[in-house]
Formats: structure tokens, C-alpha cells, sequence
């Protein structure tokens, strides 16, 4: 009997953000794969009776190629082995789902997508970032700043105009370049951005800052990801870098006035079935 692939979405780092079907998937399958992106606190929740295989770009010295993964899923399936395929945040976003469901496809292999939560959303969350604030924001954008072909350019100015939140996914490290390139393609120089790194983790980072000011962003661990837009002036107090260090600027909290209360009512959930 042929087995099953699950394209499954870890999430971008925190375990609890997987969702209860990924758990229970990485509990019972007899093999995962996974992307060096999968945060090491999400692998140990793997029973040690599944195989364990790191198929990440960086897996090692060596590089696996994508049609050795997919040679790798299809034939492991074909076997009759349960497959997870286990890939940080959500599969089909910058995941390269899309040439493994179709190996999948033309190997005859069932298979089955589970959503994780993508990474700008955990970013967002983290950074308290409203991605879609309606007085400033209509669309978001998710986008690359790296393109399947190098020698493509990712087009700027489609974003510039309008109240579009942008979320940059590797957006590599060189935010100078990446600051001019914004402001030749018309964003105004003081586009509020965050740079948030290792979002959902321990170690992570978020750094405030401008179009104008991009150039001048410490230097932060990768995965980071760039919110680009006015949204980015909602968030969190912010952790700014200061003389080579981060800082927390505590806003006093407001107070709830008792006036603000009396049009909530608490009710029970005997209550509201009642
Ligand atoms: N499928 C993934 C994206 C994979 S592409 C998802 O849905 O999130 C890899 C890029 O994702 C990284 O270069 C980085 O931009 C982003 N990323 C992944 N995990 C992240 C994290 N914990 N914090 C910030 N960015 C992250």
C-alpha cells in the first residue's frame, strides 16, 4: 500500500504557534524531512522512533538539490511510509510547495497541505504591527526581495503608490541597497519599517526605522523579514538600537476610564446558550 505525503507548516519558530493537526502529524509519521528553518525546539517534539532528515538548503556541507527532495518524498511515500514534509511557517508561502505538489502529482503519491502561520504574521504579532489598520492600510503584499533568477529585479514602484503594507520575506542584508532601491521607486523617505529577526523566538529582534534611515539598521540574525508601510507606526513600544544596544521605550500605559466600561457587559457562556 503506497503511503501519504503531508506538506506541513511549522510555523515561524514558537512550537506552541503549531497548529494541533502538525503536532499530531509529527508525532505519528514514520519519516520527516525538514528545512534548516524549522526552529530546533519544534524537531525535538519528533519521537525518536520517526526518521529524521535535515533536507535544508544548508543541510550540511552538502546542498540537496529540490529534485532529489522530491525524489526523496515520492519514493519514501511509494513505500508505503507516512511522510511529513516539514517546512518553516506556511508551506505555500515562499515554501517551493509548488514543485513538490507537482512531483507529487506525477508520481500518483497522495498528499495533503497543513497552513502553518506564515512568518509575517508571527513578525507582525510579535511587533504588535496592525498589517491592515484601516485608516492606513488596504492590501498587503507579500513579497521577495529575492527573485527565482538572480538577475531578475523585484519592480518597487508596483508597491510605492497606495496604502499597501509591504512584508519583505529574505530580504538578505544589505538594507542600504535595499533602502535606495525603495527610494528610486518612489516610497517616500519616511516610510515607517521594522526589520523583525528570529520572530517568535528567544533571540528575537525588532528594529524601527525609516526608508531614510534603512542604510543605518544594525546588523541582525537571519530569518528577518522587512514591514514596509505606515502600519509599522502602530507598533509595540518600540526596541530601538542605541549606541550599540537595544532599548525598550515604555509608552505609560492609558488608563480605562470606568465610562468606557459601561457599555460592556460580561456574560457566562451559560448565559449566552440560555
Ligand atoms: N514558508 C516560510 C517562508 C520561507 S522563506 C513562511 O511562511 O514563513 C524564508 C524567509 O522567511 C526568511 O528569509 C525570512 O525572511 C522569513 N522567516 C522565516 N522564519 C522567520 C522568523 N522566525 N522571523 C523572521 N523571518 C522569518
Amino acid at each position: 500500500m503506497k503511503g501519504k505525503v503531508y506538506l506541513v507548516g511549522a510555523g515561524p519558530g514558537d512550537p506552541e504557534l503549531l497548529t494541533v493537526k502538525a503536532l499530531r502529524l509529527i508525532r505519528s509519521a514514520d519519516v520527516v524531512l525538514h528545512d534548516d528553518l524549522v526552529a530546533p525546539e519544534i524537531l525535538k517534539l519528533i519521537p525518536s522512533t520517526a526518521q529524521l532528515q535535515n533536507v535544508g538548503k544548508r543541510c550540511g556541507t552538502k546542498t540537496m538539490r529540490q529534485e532529489e527532495i522530491n525524489f526523496l518524498m515520492v519514493t519514501l511515500a511509494a513505500s508505503g511510509q507516512e511522510v511529513v514534509r516539514l517546512k518553516s511557517g506556511d508551506p505555500l508561502i515562499f515554501g517551493r510547495a509548488g514543485e513538490e505538489i507537482d512531483a507529487l502529482r506525477k508520481g500518483g503519491i497522495e498528499y495533503e497541505i497543513v497552513p502553518g502561520v506564515t512568518s509575517a504574521l508571527g513578525a507582525a504579532a510579535a511587533a504588535g504591527i496592525p498589517l491592515t489598520h484601516r485608516q492606513v492600510s488596504s492590501a498587503l503584499v507579500l513579497t521577495t526581495g529575492r527573485l527565482a533568477s538572480d538577475r531578475d529585479e523585484v519592480d518597487w514602484s508596483r508597491f510605492a503608490e497606495g496604502n499597501s503594507t509591504l512584508v519583505v520575506y529574505m530580504p538578505g542584508d544589505n538594507y542600504g541597497e535595499l533602502s535606495t532601491k525603495f527610494r528610486n521607486s518612489g516610497f517616500a523617505e519616511d516610510t515607517p519599517c521594522a526589520i523583525v529577526s528570529r520572530a517568535t523566538t528567544p533571540e528575537q529582534k525588532i528594529h524601527r526605522t525609516t526608508i531614510s534611515s534603512l542604510h543605518r539598521a544594525p546588523p541582525l540574525a537571519a530569518p528577518a523579514l522587512l514591514v514596509v508601510g505606515a502600519v509599522v507606526g502602530f507598533a509595540d513600544g518600540v526596541t530601538e538600537y542605541v549606541n550599540g544596544q537595544f532599548s525598550q521605550t515604555d509608552a505609560e500605559p492609558e488608563p480605562i476610564l470606568a465610562r468606557d466600561l459601561a457599555s460592556v457587559k460580561v456574560v457566562n457562556q451559560g448565559e449566552l446558550s440560555a
